[in-house]
């Protein structure tokens, strides 16, 4: 048995201290060679480090200088014998020395250094078998690390490997070697403490063995109820020993049910002395299974809180029991399986608030964590799964963490999905009463913009930002679409429309409301996205964001707009992740999108029309291209006018204080969309047959788009365009000795009927104008008095277009309806009005 020494000490160097009196010294490599053969250590002549290079033939490029053999037959050539080294350094005196480990020789390596601190685990290993401090044979090396040589009964059964008894803590046994006392390398020599080579303790070569490469496999063998036979069974008796330790016994039962194996398993029967060492010898009193580390059992007991402890004691219990995991089917194995995952999903549980939100009565299939500030989920689940892995130092297997995540989804706190809190960087905001509060995981938010939230921000830079886009009655408009996106549900069934010219400041605005939400709560599909067939692709994208900001929309036609009108209306949207099971949810995304010119829209039902709140935008008189980067600055004060704009609409009964009437908002469309047409339909009448200059339509174009701010076209794209849209030719004729285009009977309304009607402020009183009574008598009396020609009715249809901002199918039913009751008659092209038409008006 070795000797200890105390107290124990807390590093190397102290050790060293303690030791200092048997430090050995030598006058020549010879000499210390000798010293180790007299010990019965064999030696052998390893290379050394001369003029800071290795003396084997790789010199200065060797990566192990001064520490492997000369010789690749060193296994023979060690030896005891004085004579034999004596020659064999008279050959090379320099030659550093080489302790050949194995034999019933242990070398117990402790490194501190690369990050590891074998030292500190060695104490560890110590404090966990009530041992001292175990003093042998010790080395010290030049890089400051310790070498323990001990006697076991039988080092062939123990495996040499790095960092075997822990990190930082080598192993060299059989086919190993040590660098000896004596020794030199380019960082110092190695030195030697003269104490006799003590044995190791049972306890310690006990777990040696347990970390040898043979025994997990013998150990699954005497799971699955082998026999061994003469040859093995002394292994098999160790491997025993080995599962008995990790299964936990008292001493008593240790030996009993070491005996009754080499009885029963073995055949013959195993009665040997080499047994009685083991069942003396390889009990270990640990405290990995009695004491503070709960046993495989312990786990299952329903009072066994394991989130309680520290983190620290968490990860040891856990990775020593995941280490220990029995390898075959048994009762322990049983108990392993069943509480091993238990125990992890239930600290997974409580540390991270383990959470499933319920939509409509139903659990989701997401698992949402606790981040110390709001619940995070993420499809993998990647940052429940690297917890497990530090948990159990890696110990676990893929399909374990499946497991755990399996039995979180059952396990999870459920909870009801909320939109009311979202949080900040520094609070969580209370978006129902527009106050904010501090961070609790009670509070189940699952949303958060990266904006510090602070009540004396300034947003200067802002204010001059907007008020140089926008009209001065547009700014408090604004502040409530964009405090709207805070705004939980859908209450207001409008998606919000910033129309205007090329760097009108449209995108800079969009951008800055988008910096406030945080990339990761805002989406970016197009409309023409949310008019696409996969709706459930589209839906998905949309999940959990604030809001879908789409700058710039794209001119081609729409599809099918139900997605659209079904995320405005807060319908139910089919949502799908890849390998997650499709789930219905509410959508609260606000949808914000910029445009120049508007999309094709085939479906011309009002539901889509009245869905829509514009805003027109005009060009800045100067462009600051560092202006999205000072707006980011002003985060916090765009935050808080953000939810000013957000406590005016809820203080407003959840209404925008003003929003853009269904029939303007199909006029803006129906002009932006198709402006030729627009112009066509507003600002010329087929009259008479008196030929105008085709260059008189292209300017009243020009100002019609002016007015409107709809996208101006070059004059010979809308020459032929135009020409289509009214059904007219261009005539040229010689006039005044030149070539003139002219087109015939096709009249420019004159201006003061539709330039003043600048569609800002241009605001219709909605419960006016989709009463059929009302519009017939207005258009009684604009058109009964006239004479034929303007009484045309294609003439008529596109003036109540116009006018009240209806299709002109829209237009062209109610004419058919005016005919069917006799309102009206078609006399040829034209429209007769009765005479009591006039008294309705
Ligand atoms: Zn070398």
């Amino acid at each position: 048995m070795s000797s200890t020494v105390s107290p124990p000490p807390n590093s190397i160097q102290e050790f060293i201290e303690q030791i200092k009196p048997f430090a050995r010294h030598f006058s020549s490599r010879v000499e210390a060679a000798l010293y180790f053969a007299d010990k019965g250590i064999s030696v052998f002549p390893v290379h050394t480090v001369r003029n800071g290079k290795c003396t084997c033939h790789k010199g200065e490029s060797c990566k192990n200088p001064g520490k492997h053999p000369m010789h690749k037959n060193w296994q023979d050539e060690a030896t005891t014998d004085p004579e034999k080294i004596k020659r064999m350094w008279l050959a090379n005196p320099d030659a550093n020395i080489g302790l050949a480990m194995g034999n019933g020789l242990i070398g117990t390596d402790i490194d501190v250094k690369n990050g590891k601190d074998g030292w500190k685990e060695w104490l560890e290993i110590l404090k966990l078998y009530n041992s001292d401090q175990i003093v042998s044979l010790i080395q010290a090396t030049p890089s400051g690390g310790l070498h323990i040589i001990l006697k076991v009964k039988d080092s062939s059964i123990i495996t040499g490997a790095s960092d075997a008894l822990g990190m930082g803590i080598d192993i060299r046994s059989d086919g190993n070697l040590l660098v000896g006392g004596g020794s030199e390398n380019d960082k110092g020599t190695y030195r030697v403490f003269d104490l006799p080579i003590g044995s190791a303790p049972g306890w310690l070569e006990s777990i040696m063995i347990g970390k040898s490469n043979w025994v997990k496999s013998m150990i699954k063998r005497i799971n699955t109820g082998a026999v061994f036979n003469e040859g093995e069974r002394n292994k098999a008796c160790v491997a025993y020993s080995v599962k008995l330790n990790r299964d936990g016994y008292t001493k008593t039962d240790f030996q009993e049910k070491l005996r009754e194996f080499a009885r029963t398993r073995c055949a013959p029967s195993y009665e040997d002395p080499a047994l009685e060492y083991i069942v003396d010898h390889y009990w270990n009193p640990t405290k990995i299974i009695h004491a503070e580390t709960p046993t495989f059992m312990d786990l299952g007991k329903p009072d066994f809180k394991i989130w309680e402890g520290p983190e620290e004691n968490v990860k040891e219990c856990l990775t020593t029991l995941y280490e220990y995991i029995p390898q075959g089917p048994d009762e322990t194995y049983e108990l392993a399986k069943r509480n091993l995952p238990n125990m992890l999903m239930q600290y997974l549980k409580h540390f991270f608030h383990v959470t499933r939100e319920i939509a409509f009565g139903k659990p989701t299939d997401l698992l949402y964590w606790y981040n110390g500030r709001y619940y995070e989920y993420e499809p993998t689940d990647l940052e429940l799964r690297s917890k497990m892995e530090y948990l159990t130092s890696n110990h676990i297997t893929g399909s374990e963490k499946n497991e755990v995540i399996a039995k979180l989804m059952d396990n999870a706190y459920f909870v009801e999905q909320q939109e009311r809190y979202v949080s900040l960087e520094n609070k969580l905001l209370d978006c129902e009463n527009w106050r904010v509060i501090d961070f609790t995981p009670e509070i189940f938010a699952t949303v958060h913009l990266p904006v510090k939230f602070d009540q004396y921000a300034t947003h200067s830079l802002w204010d001059k930002f907007l008020s140089d886009v926008v009209s001065p009655e547009s700014i408090p408009r604004l502040q409530e679409r964009a405090g709207y996106t805070l705004i939980p549900r859908y209450p207001i069934k409008k998606s919000f429309l910033a129309i205007g010219p090329t760097d009108s400041g449209k995108t800079t605005f969009l951008l800055a409301i988008k910096n406030v939400l945080g990339l990761t709560n805002v989406s970016a599909a197009t409309l023409q996205l949310l008019s696409s067939v996969d709706q459930r692709f589209a839906a998905s994208k949309l999940f959990k964001k604030l809001a879908n900001i789409a700058p710039d929309m794209p001119s081609n036609s729409l599809g099918d707009i139900s997605t659209f009108k079904a995320i405005v209306g807060r319908d139910l949207v089919s949502i799908e992740f890849k390998y997650r099971q499709a789930f219905d949810a509410q959508l609260r995304s606000k949808l914000l999108f910029s445009a120049n010119s508007l999309p094709h829209v085939k479906d011309d039902d009002e539901a889509f029309f009245n869905r829509w709140d514009i805003i027109v935008f005009h060009k800045p008189p100067l462009i600051d291209s560092q202006l999205d980067m000072k707006l980011a600055n002003e985060a916090s004060g765009i935050l808080s006018w953000m939810i000013e704009g957000a406590k005016k609409i809820t203080d407003n009964g959840m209404k925008f204080s003003e929003s853009t009437p269904t029939a303007e908002a199909m006029r803006i469309w129906e002009i932006a969309s198709n402006p030729i047409r627009a112009f066509f339909n507003r600002c010329v009448v087929k009259e008479g047959d008196e030929e105008w200059p085709t260059s008189d339509y292209y300017a009243a174009f020009k100002k019609f788009t002016n007015a409107y701010h709809a996208k101006l076209v070059d004059e010979d794209v809308f020459d032929p365009q135009f020409s289509k849209i009214s059904r007219t030719q261009i005539i040229t004729r010689q006039r005044n000795n030149e070539k003139a285009k002219l087109r015939k009977g096709l009249k420019i309304r004159d201006e003061s009927e539709w330039l003043q009607s600048d569609m800002a402020n241009s605001e219709v009183d909605e419960q006016q104008e989709y009463e059929p009574s009302k519009i017939y008598g207005l258009v009684t009396k604009t058109f009964s008095n006239l004479s034929p020609a303007p009484r045309e009715r294609d003439n008529i249809e596109r003036w109540i277009s116009s006018e009240f901002g209806v299709t002109i199918q829209k237009a062209q039913l109610l004419v058919d309806e005016w005919t069917s009751k006799g309102l009206v008659t078609l006399n040829g092209k034209h429209l007769e009005f009765q005479r009591d038409g006039d008294s309705d008006a």
